[in-house]
């Protein structure tokens, strides 16, 4: 995840909650933490057949191995985007891939030890031949789920070079921290940073990296960083600079993460997404946000 004002309007027709529940649904949680998703490194080799005709989709989640400062695991995108694909997987009854993990990471953190970087045409072109791969497979519809900035512009030119070629496809991409944005996470007056606690390794993320690892997160190592600037008043905008001075990697009152936090803002996504996928399936012939 990365800072939310240069998220881009992919999703413009996806549904957010308009009301917070105050209370998540007990039920729904315990179901969808307790079912697990059919994976596909799960599937025997005689059972592939009816593994794509059982599933009416695939799930590909994108990750990261990126700094996140130092109370933060290196994998948080990866962790974060694993757990809400497994839930999302479980309840549109899809198949779920492997989250890719080694990805492009951008300039501003791949100086940081411990960031893993893969050269954005190399990642073009691998989650490319992993979209024409499970196409093969049988699928014809595959939901891209991104946890991470640097996966945007890669993963949806690999989206358009595999769509273009495959004439049946259709393949939905979204990133999970849209589901969010700094407006309605800031109603629920969790954070107080004015953009809601977004912002690459800050309270929102780290708080949803607890609400699955608690175990990995390290408050104590980081002190608060002054929030990301808003420059734009919200709207998304896309800015990249070679090096980041006087950065420590990343950004905003740490202090304020927290598990249960987390585990809320996770199930909003969740639900969003849901939502979006379900309406996805139920009108496989409208064109979508375009
Ligand atoms: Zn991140």
């Amino acid at each position: 995840m990365d800072y939310f004002t240069r998220r881009e309007v992919l999703c413009a027709g996806a549904f957010l909650p308009a009301v917070i529940p105050a209370v998540m649904s007990e039920g729904e949680e315990t179901r969808a933490d307790t079912a697990k998703p059919k994976r596909l490194e799960e599937v025997g080799g005689y059972q592939i057949a009816e593994a794509v005709s059982g599933h009416p989709l695939a799930i590909l989640p994108l990750g990261s191995l990126e700094y996140h400062g130092p109370h933060n695991p290196l994998g948080a995108d990866s962790i974060i985007i694993s757990g809400i694909a497994e839930r999302v997987a479980v309840r549109t009854n899809a198949l779920l891939l492997p989250t890719i993990m080694l990805t492009f990471c951008p300039s501003h953190t791949a100086h940081f030890r411990g960031t893993m970087s893969i050269r954005p045409e190399v990642m073009t072109s691998y989650f490319a031949d992993v979209l024409r791969n499970t196409l093969q497979l049988g699928f014809t519809k595959i939901f891209v789920l991104n946890g991470h900035d640097g996966n945007i512009g890669p993963g949806r030119g690999a989206i358009s070079e595999v769509a273009h070629q495959a004439p049946e496809a259709a393949i939905l991409f979204a990133n999970w921290w849209e589901f969010l944005p700094g407006e309605m996470v800031k109603k629920l007056a969790i954070f107080s940073q004015s953009n809601g606690g977004h912002g690459h390794g800050g309270p929102l993320e780290t708080s949803s990296v607890a609400a699955f690892r608690p175990d990995l997160i390290h408050l104590s190592s980081a002190q608060d960083m002054p929030e990301p600037p808003d420059m734009s008043g919200g709207q998304p905008y896309f800015l990249q600079k070679s090096t980041a001075k006087n950065w420590p990697g990343y950004s905003g009152k740490v202090s304020e993460a927290s598990a249960e936090k987390g585990r809320h803002l996770v199930q909003i996504s969740e639900d969003g997404i849901v939502k979006l996928v379900d309406n996805w399936l139920a009108h496989p012939d409208d064109p979508g946000s375009w």
